[in-house]
């Protein structure tokens, strides 16, 4: 619970993101390459590909990138 309400608090002031900080199975910093792995999926590069050269070897650190969405707007509508 701690760590979802982290997650919204650094959402709410910076707008952009809302994903772990770490990999919640093996406790892998993540949060950091999360934009620029969205500016190359963006640019039309292969996901795969992308999480390959991020350095992404772990099935866990690969899901938690490839089923992420940002619902932070969504959320925001219920002023919570
Ligand atoms: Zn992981």
């Amino acid at each position: 619970m701690t760590l979802i309400i982290l997650m919204l608090t650094y959402n709410i002031n910076c707008d952009k993101m809302i994903i772990p900080i770490r990999c919640m199975t093996c406790g892998k910093l993540v949060a950091h390459l999360w934009e620029e792995f969205n500016e190359q999926v963006n640019r039309g590069k292969n996901p795969r590909q992308s999480l390959d050269d991020l350095g992404f070897d772990r099935y866990c650190c690969r899901t938690l990138f490839l089923t992420q969405k940002d619902l932070i707007k969504d959320i925001m509508k219920f002023d919570i």
